[in-house]
């Protein structure tokens, strides 16, 4: 019955798009003369950001994701963002790029959909029809100066202001528009009031946001938990913090796709699904997959003869199969080339960690063939099938659940972030990591993510907001042709 209360839902939401305005989102400036926005070191132009002043060409990226989000979401009171660039907390190798969120919380207001829950001002003021806060700005927002002053993460050379997908952003410089786009979500809606480390209601009143957050394993959300402490315990509840949005739900398969996995059909004992990690080198795996058996590789020496650093020694057995081989002494790259050269058909590099997958990095264009990386635990369970022996079959391939979704209840959902030890500011108020492809609001920059804005607007119309485009539902299509 949900489902048919969800796309009677979208259904007015596209009906009320038509006639509803576009949102105005109006920058407040408050950086001092001379610095952040105001900065008038001369600079290059840019192919998209013709201004040539560190400040203007701030500006005109800040202005570009707010008006691009603006376009997006109905409004017919203006949306004021305060702004500016400060130094935030960063180190050699991390940084927090930026932050926002709303200035106020409302309930209660005229039209308000769900009584008695904090919304933010700006979705407040669309939804009411009046400014709800007139006397303040709706979203603060700050970004990381430090970038540009060579203070934070080594080897990088600073933001770059460039407006368009097309103005390729250059190695070592980190784009400033998907970083704005991501902030402004968090002060337009995309984030709770209660928090994250006590589970406790801003001032004893659940946020709109918890209505939809829930626990996979009971089906609760946050706003019928009895206790902060069931809250607190949700909140570092990976992989069972969920949202329960009917429309995120019934949009995710339209910008999520299945996970890869390492697929082992045989033995019984051990088959099933197991994580893996792609590789940035060699041929992508593509549906559906790569099957085979599995060899253990063993090489003419070195520091171990099954890391896979030196030429194949039993590369009769690789040959048309599949090379397991162990982590560690040398560059992935050089293991999968060592195998391909012995005629594996894909490759396997198993963790020398007890966490974890190893990151499959490096590139190297005379790898041809595939591979992925596994788990230690996977890895020794398929050492030792195979040391019985006992033949083991596998496939590079992909699960049958969309990446980043939780069973509830029989059904599938999309996770939260909900990382142990719980991390203020972050956990709860966005997607988990695991989503894939990557989506705009995980915790981290994305640099495969530019503009894209895919699931916060299903998410956005969750909790509220009318939006001016909606992406075509298939539920709603079919439902109602
Ligand atoms: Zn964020």
């Amino acid at each position: 019955m949900n489902k048919c209360i969800a796309v009677l839902f979208s259904a007015m939401a596209i009906g009320a798009a038509s006639i509803g305005h576009a949102a105005t989102i109006t920058i407040v400036n408050l950086d001092g003369a001379g610095e952040g926005f105001n900065d008038p070191t001369v600079v290059p132009a840019l192919p998209s950001n013709p201004f040539t002043t560190l400040g203007e060409q701030r500006l005109h990226v800040f202005q570009t994701a707010a008006s691009q989000w603006g376009a997006r979401l109905q409004s017919s009171v203006e949306i004021r963002v305060q702004a500016a660039f400060n130094p935030l907390t960063c180190s050699g190798t991390s940084a927090v790029l930026g932050s926002a969120g709303a200035v106020t919380v409302h309930s209660n207001f005229a039209n308000a959909p769900v009584p008695n829950v904090w919304y933010p001002p700006a979705l407040a003021s669309s939804l009411a029809g009046v400014d709800v806060a007139p006397a303040t700005n709706d979203i603060n927002s700050q970004f990381n100066v430090s970038i540009d002053n060579g203070v934070c993460l080594t080897g990088t050379a600073g933001w770059y202001y460039s407006t368009a997908a097309s103005d390729t952003t250059p190695a070592g410089r980190i784009p400033l528009l998907p970083v704005v786009f991501h902030e402004l979500a968090h002060g337009l809606g995309f984030q709770t009031f209660t928090s994250s480390s006590t589970g406790a209601f801003n001032g004893g009143t659940p946020a709109i946001w918890d209505t939809f957050l829930a626990d996979a394993v009971t089906g609760t959300t946050w706003i019928n938990m009895a206790t902060n402490a069931e809250r607190q315990a949700s909140a570092i509840s990976d992989p069972n913090l969920i949202w329960k949005g009917p429309i995120v739900t019934s949009e995710m398969a339209n910008f999520l796709g299945p996970a890869p996995k390492l697929i082992v059909n045989s033995p019984a004992i051990i088959m099933g699904e197991k994580n893996a990690q792609t590789a940035t080198f060699g041929a992508p795996v593509v549906a559906p997959g790569i099957t085979g058996n599995v060899v253990i590789a063993t090489d003419s020496g070195g520091v171990s003869n099954l890391d896979g650093c030196e030429a194949l020694a039993n590369g009769g057995a690789v040959s048309g199969n599949i090379a397991l081989m162990v982590r560690g002494n040398c560059n992935f790259t050089v293991k999968v080339l060592n195998a391909q050269n012995a005629g594996a058909i894909a490759a396997i590099i198993d963790n020398n960690a007890a966490t974890g997958l190893p990151s499959m990095g490096g590139a190297d264009p005379l790898v041809t063939i595939s591979s992925y990386g596994i788990s230690q635990a996977d890895g020794n369970a398929i050492r030792a099938e195979l040391a019985i022996p006992t033949a083991v079959n596998a496939t590079l391939g992909f699960g049958t659940a969309l990446a980043g979704t939780q069973m509830s209840m029989g059904q599938s959902f999309v996770r939260m972030y909900a990382p142990n030890p719980v991390e203020p500011g972050s956990s709860v108020s966005h997607w988990t990591r695991d989503a894939f492809p990557n989506l705009l609001m995980e915790p981290s920059l994305n640099t495969s993510l530019f503009s894209d804005v895919d699931l916060t607007i299903p998410l956005f119309r969750d909790i509220g907001w009318n939006v001016m485009t909606p992406v075509i539902d298939p539920v709603f299509a079919n439902g109602f042709e």
